[in-house]
């Protein structure tokens, strides 16, 4: 991938104003119109790079490492800048000037796809095989559209130009104007005997299976970018590119936040007391927690490194475990008997209140509990 503060001539702190000034400059120097077919690539690299670094999001995501194709989040990332590109590709063919035929070539169509994941391949990164319905090159006529031994005719409307140039009365008074050739669609040739396997389309749709390397730290809505996986061209024409989109399945006992992971787990009032070590079944397998004696409820112990893998970097997120102190419910009479000695001997059978102070937390909370957050 090019370094888009290169390709537009910034530095790396550029104010978004700058950015979008650098690329108005460069888009009116090389776009297609001004400069020919061939800055095609160039303009597209820059609107590219514009399309990320104007946006404060996709400049973040950029920066935090770039990973090539990933962006993050947010619907509709990501397929910008390749769709104004068609329109301006569309406004060359069709345009007026002076220009020789168009290419039946085209390039292909992007597509987008979803993946459904579990934590732990989101956690850890995972290989995946997927099946996409797509077009490919027709291997019959080689994506030439002819039947084989047959090749396109020059059109004799316009001579093989592709268009036709036709005088027209305007307020201007007397002016030439130039369209595309209707009975070549402006390709300045003619296909007579179309490729039978491809009905002279030059590509056919099949079903074929793409690996997809999902590289850990993807989050819900990650678009993973597979340059040159989407749709084959017509006329042989370039593909397009695949996206898969990243869908994560909700964990049975993780919850994700960030690159973090937090469970709950419940520890009886006497282990609270008397500290204990838990056995819990983390994503690395089972792994203990250290309850420490005298553990209150709604205390955190973390476990450093166990979460999910940073999406640009090295590194893991932590697994945070909360601590819920079950008080029993039901004590048969030897537990009461001992419970009540205890109470006696801590003298806590009739204890006063101790009332701490109130934080400004408490209410928010309270208010997110009776909005049912
Ligand atoms: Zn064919
Ligand atoms: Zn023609």
């Amino acid at each position: 991938m090019s370094d888009y503060y290169a390709v537009l001539g910034v530095s790396r702190d550029a104010s978004t104003e700058e950015i979008k000034r650098a690329y108005r400059k460069l888009a009116r120097q090389h776009h297609p119109d001004v400069a020919g077919a061939d800055s095609a690539e160039k303009f597209k690299d820059i609107a590219a790079a514009n399309d990320v670094l104007s946006n404060p999001e996709k400049r973040r995501a950029y920066d935090m490492g770039g990973m090539p194709g990933m962006a993050g989040g947010g619907a509709g990332a990501g397929f910008g800048f390749s769709d104004i590109f068609e329109s301006f590709f569309a406004a060359a063919a069709g345009g007026g000037g002076q220009r020789g035929p168009v290419s039946r070539a085209r390039r292909g169509q992007d597509a987008l796809l979803r993946i459904d994941l579990e934590l732990s391949d989101a956690a850890f990164g995972v290989a995946k095989d997927i099946e996409v319905d797509t077009a490919v090159m027709c291997t019959t006529c080689q994506g030439s559209c002819c039947q084989p031994g047959t090749s396109p005719t020059t059109c004799d409307v316009c001579g093989g130009r592709g268009s036709v140039q036709r005088m027209a009365r305007s307020f201007l008074g007397q002016v030439m104007t130039t369209t595309a050739c209707a009975a070549c669609s402006g390709f300045g040739t003619v296909i007579t005997s179309p490729c039978h396997e491809c009905n002279g389309e030059g590509r056919v749709r099949t079903r074929r299976s793409v690996r997809v390397n999902v590289p850990a730290g993807v989050d819900d809505g990650t678009r993973i970018k597979l340059t040159g996986q989407g749709e084959v061209g017509p006329a042989g024409g370039p593909p397009g590119d695949l996206y898969v989109e990243v869908r994560e399945r909700r964990h049975p006992v993780f919850a994700r936040r960030g690159d973090d992971l937090h469970c709950t787990a419940e520890v009886p009032m006497t282990a609270a007391a008397l500290g204990t070590v838990l056995d819990l079944e983390t994503l690395d397998g089972e792994q203990e927690v250290d309850i420490r004696p005298g553990t209150q409820p709604e205390e955190v112990v973390t476990l450093r490194g166990l979460g999910v893998g940073h999406l640009n970097g090295n590194g893991r997120g932590d697994l945070h475990v909360h601590v819920n102190v079950a008080v029993p419910t039901k004590l048969d009479e030897e537990q009461e008997r001992l419970l009540r000695e205890l109470a006696t001997l801590r003298s806590e059978e009739r204890p006063e209140a101790r009332l701490a102070p109130a934080h400004p937390g408490m209410f928010s909370r309270l208010r997110e509990k009776l909005q049912g957050k």
